[in-house]
């Protein structure tokens, strides 16, 4: 956990969040500023600042992200949608801490902006 790492302290309930789903490793809430109807973003209680520090002991932490984000998809009735990663800045992450974002309830064009 970091002090000062914005989803670190929301995972500790420091911050509040419209929380979707949560256990002892990974939580999803609502992202703040949806950039599509549903939006959700899928963390590990674990801190880790980008893609590029997962190793892979944390396989299987991020393949529980990945099944949280299907499950939360499942309980908002979508079965089409889109699950993004970005990693460093070019990626346009913003928040340094990983975080899967579960995007859904419109259409989306290919390849991504
Ligand atoms: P990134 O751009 O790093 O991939 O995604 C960060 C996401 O976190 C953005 O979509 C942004 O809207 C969301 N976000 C930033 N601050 C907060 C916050 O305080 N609460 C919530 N729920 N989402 C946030
Ligand atoms: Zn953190």
């Amino acid at each position: 956990m970091e002090k000062n790492c914005l989803f670190c302290r929301i995972f500790k309930g420091e911050i509040k969040a419209e929380v979707l789903y949560r256990d002892e490793e990974i939580m999803a809430f609502k992202d703040v500023n949806p950039k599509a109807p549903n939006h959700a973003l899928v963390i590990p209680a674990k801190h880790i600042e980008t893609i590029n520090e997962v190793s892979v002991g944390d396989s299987l932490l991020v393949g529980k992200m990945v099944a949280a984000a299907s499950a939360v998809a499942a309980s908002l009735n979508m079965k089409s949608y889109r699950l993004v990663f970005n990693c460093g800045p070019d990626a346009g992450q913003e928040v340094f801490h990983i975080h899967l974002h579960l995007l859904g309830g419109r259409k989306f064009g290919w390849p991504p902006g």
